[in-house]
């Protein structure tokens, strides 16, 4: 039987693509927070900048940074910091669009999104929902042999958009540039905020985005 000598010789062949692609998606990762990890997200905005200048598309990136994330680990230990961070990584995760959108972890505790196809309007909606959604969480995290503590936790956000033809964000450096600017904006101005580039002020509340149905 042809069709079951042929399973036969193609069984490891597939078996090891399969495991080819696990590794290399294991590797694209980080392993705390099983986001993507700074080199995929360095490729992918890349790639993402190139493909929005080709076709004339905007393309947007958001920076969210834990405030005062040194206290979690100052007063309840690094595992705590790390069950935060995890938990807020799942909130990015959350709000993004699956398959379209790509959420890194870009160092210590600076997440980042990538948004293809999404302009101001569209960002700034995506990181107010993120900024509520983390400050509507509760991190609950019990160390070996104590009690239960429920922690809350914010970020300030900054979010950038590359708009085709736009001349003041040259490249996927200068758009990075811009939004973690923004994020520095949100923490000077009392933190659990969000900031636009170019915009002067946290214009975006929950108030504002509900009445823009
Ligand atoms: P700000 O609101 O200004 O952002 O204050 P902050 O405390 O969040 O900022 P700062 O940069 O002073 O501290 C960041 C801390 O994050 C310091 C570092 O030890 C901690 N950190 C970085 N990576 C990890 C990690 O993987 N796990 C834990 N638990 N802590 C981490
Ligand atoms: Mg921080
Ligand atoms: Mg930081």
């Amino acid at each position: 039987n042809i069709a079951v000598l042929a399973a036969g010789y193609l069984a490891p062949v597939i078996s090891n693509a399969m495991l080819y692609s696990q590794i290399e998606e294991a590797a694209n990762r980080d392993g705390l927070t099983q986001l993507y990890n700074r080199g995929f997200f360095d490729r992918s905005l890349n790639e993402n900048f190139r493909r929005a200048q080709r076709y004339g598309r905007p393309l947007s990136l958001l920076v969210a940074d834990i405030d005062h994330f040194k206290q979690f680990n100052d007063v309840h230990g690094h595992q705590a910091g790390d069950a935060v961070l995890r938990k807020v990584a799942a909130r990015l995760t959350d709000n993004m669009r699956q398959g379209i959108d790509i959420v890194a972890r870009y160092g210590g505790e600076e997440l980042v999104l990538v948004a293809p196809e999404t302009p101001d309007e569209g960002i700034m909606i995506v990181a107010e929902r993120i900024r509520e959604d983390v400050a509507n969480t509760v991190v609950v995290y019990q160390a070996e042999g104590s009690d239960k503590i429920e922690l809350s936790v914010t970020v300030s956000i900054g979010t950038a958009t590359f708009l085709p033809g736009e001349e003041s964000l040259p490249n996927e450096r200068a758009l990075i540039q811009a939004a973690d600017e923004a994020m520095y904006k949100a923490k000077d101005t009392g933190r659990n905020k969000c900031m636009h580039h170019g915009s002067d002020a946290a214009l975006i509340t929950s108030e504002a985005t509900e009445t823009t149905e």
